[in-house]
């Protein structure tokens, strides 16, 4: 029987299903449709750019082995990306739309060659003791220094990033700690420099890890009873990153375990890069101690990008995907869009799909049109300040009153909205909201917001109160 898309993928899926847990399974993988096959590369397509960024994070490696069992040693893995829908469109933006277009096609497709991640080892734990065991640095090549545009909002970051690329170890940017706000360019910044360094010190291990992968490593090293693995593990590595260590406020024993893996680097001259979405002097539920080694190296703010960065940024996004689009265009959406590099490229992206479906030619008109429903789309980012002024408001009442100790009914339930709000709009974890919500427990936050679920079910004028609050917020 000869080889189709369908059954290649039908067969990879059972023994994944196999593999993994069944709430996964129907989340990431069902909704995959297999596209494409063409001698060992099998084209599926997923959702969004978020899900093929998922499932490279997490499912690489029974991606990896169900593929090679049907395909043999060289299988390759073609993501094709459906459009993001932001504006409406249900089409998927895939292959099939006219070959004319097909060079804007590029961008959306992610040929992921699997062989060169099998060899190493991806899992912290399976390390037998030795030392020259290879450890793949999770880094992501098409994040580098060339393709990281500067501008003044970043230009000390970048630069002490290329220092520190330079001689890992070596400068007195030790740890590194690139700080801004969300889309600015933290994670791409920290994988050029564990680029760079892989590049110029082709022997030196880097690791590059996110703060919350690491949290669930330790977990789980825990509860198998390997917390010194663990340690073992990262205290081996040359240059450690970790990405958005705001991730570990509250989670003390995650705060505790990397204090002691930082220390034993630094003590060796080993380098530590760290990116949070805030200054050190700004993050809660840190410990003291912690804070402090964050200061021992240099602090550097990603800024917004100014009106010149951000054309260049598109240009160069444009120019490496070999699309065309008039100067009056892009400085339309670079002067449109200011806060955030993803939402500049999100809109760009959306321009070119939504002209290649209807075969419009770009013009300034459908430039607003996207820019404007992009921008409207975009949720903004609410802090817990925000949360409790606008439910205080809501109830009449000041921020104060809200956090005070009373245990007056309708304060109570003020408090317990804020803190279903500020679980329900932010990341932060339940000790953080609960300490910033009139300093309580992360037991109270779970208990309120299971109140606030069970009163939204039963009670109508609750009901009310919350979808009033939502409207609010999501404004
Ligand atoms: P953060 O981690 O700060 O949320 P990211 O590093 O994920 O942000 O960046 C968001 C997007 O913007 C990425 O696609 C990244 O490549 C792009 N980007 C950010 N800054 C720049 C820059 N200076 N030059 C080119 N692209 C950038
Ligand atoms: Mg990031």
């Amino acid at each position: 029987m000869t080889k189709t898309a369908e059954s290649v993928w039908s067969d990879c899926l059972s023994f994944i299903q196999d593999n993994i847990q069944p709430q996964a399974y129907k989340t990431w993988f069902e909704p995959i449709k297999a596209v494409k096959l063409t001698d060992n590369a099998l084209s599926i397509q997923v959702p969004s750019k978020f899900f093929y960024e998922w499932l490279e994070e997490h499912y690489v490696k029974v991606l990896k082995v169900a593929l090679t069992k049907e395909l043999g040693e060289n299988a390759r893995l073609v993501y094709i990306i459906k459009m993001e829908n932001t504006y409406g469109n249900k089409q998927p933006f895939t292959e099939k739309i006219p070959s004319s277009n097909r060079s804007n096609v590029k961008a959306q497709e992610v040929d992921v060659p699997l062989k060169n991640k099998s060899p190493e080892l991806k899992n912290p734990f399976v390390i037998p003791g030795i030392r020259n065991v290879k450890i793949e640095s999770q880094l992501n090549p098409s994040y580098n220094f060339e393709n990281f545009l500067e501008g003044d909002a970043n230009r000390l970051a970048r630069s002490a990033g290329l220092a520190v690329a330079n001689k890992p170890g070596g400068t007195s940017f030790n740890p590194l700690l690139i700080f801004g706000g969300v889309g600015l360019g933290k994670t791409h910044l920290a994988h050029a420099i564990g680029v760079e360094i892989k590049d110029k010190y082709p022997e030196k291990t880097v690791l590059y890890i996110s703060a919350e992968k690491f949290t669930q490593q330790y977990i789980e090293s825990v509860k198998k009873n390997n917390r010194n693995d663990f340690i073992h593990f990262y205290q081996i590595v040359d240059v450690l990153i970790i990405d958005d260590v705001q991730f570990l406020s509250g989670k003390t024993g995650t705060q505790d375990v990397f204090f002691h893996i930082f220390n034993h680097l630094h003590q060796n001259g080993k380098q530590v890069i760290l990116t949070s979405d805030k200054a050190p002097v700004d993050m809660q539920d840190i410990e003291q101690r912690l804070l402090s080694r964050f200061k021992w190296g240099l602090s550097a703010e990603l800024q917004k990008p100014d009106f010149e960065t951000r054309v260049s940024i598109l240009r160069n996004m444009l120019y490496r995907d070999g699309v065309e689009m008039p100067d009056d265009i892009v400085e339309y959406v670079a002067k449109n869009i200011k806060t955030n590099v993803r939402e500049l490229e999100g809109a760009i992206i959306s321009l070119i799909a939504q002209s290649s479906f209807n075969k419009k030619e770009v013009t300034l008109d459908l430039a607003k049109q996207i820019v404007e429903k992009f921008v409207k789309n975009t949720k903004r980012e609410v802090s817990i300040d925000y949360i409790q002024k606008v439910v205080s408001d809501y109830f009449q009442m000041d921020v104060a009153t809200l956090q005070s100790k009373t245990r007056k009914r309708h304060i109570v339930q003020a408090r317990q909205l804020a803190m279903f709000f500020a679980k329900k709009f932010t990341k932060a974890s339940l000790a953080s909201i609960g300490s910033q919500i009139g300093k309580r427990d992360h037991a109270t936050v779970l208990h309120a917001c299971k109140t606030v679920d069970n009163l939204t079910a039963t009670d109508k004028q609750f009901r009310k109160y919350v979808e009033d609050l939502s409207k609010k917020l999501s404004l």
